[in-house]
């Protein structure tokens, strides 16, 4: 590899922000609720899946806080914070 010159090439271009949408077969408001326990069962059974914050948001689930689970199309199951799962089950995310 050559450096002419220390050149660097490059191409930026804005990409604009797209909406995703995913589907969940169902929802569980009251899954359980956050505690050091669950976060050592869940490290227990393997934690493939991060369940220490909302799939959605990514806001972390505090100790204490009621998670809500729903199984995604695709994604399986993931926990969810009570606004997210508002929004999932109410309708209000926005999209039909
Ligand atoms: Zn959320």
């Amino acid at each position: 590899m050559t450096e002419e010159g220390n050149r660097k090439l490059s191409l930026t271009k804005i990409i604009p922000a797209h909406k995703k949408t995913i589907l969940a077969q169902w929802c569980q408001r009251e899954f359980g609720v956050m505690s050091s326990k669950f976060r050592a069962f869940r490290a227990n059974v393997g934690g493939r899946v991060n369940m220490n914050s909302c799939y959605w948001c990514k806001r972390p689930h505090l100790d204490g806080e009621m998670m809500a689970l729903a199984s995604f199309v695709r994604l399986g199951n993931r926990t969810l914070c009570q606004k997210c799962a508002k929004e999932l089950i109410e309708g209000t995310g926005g999209e039909d």
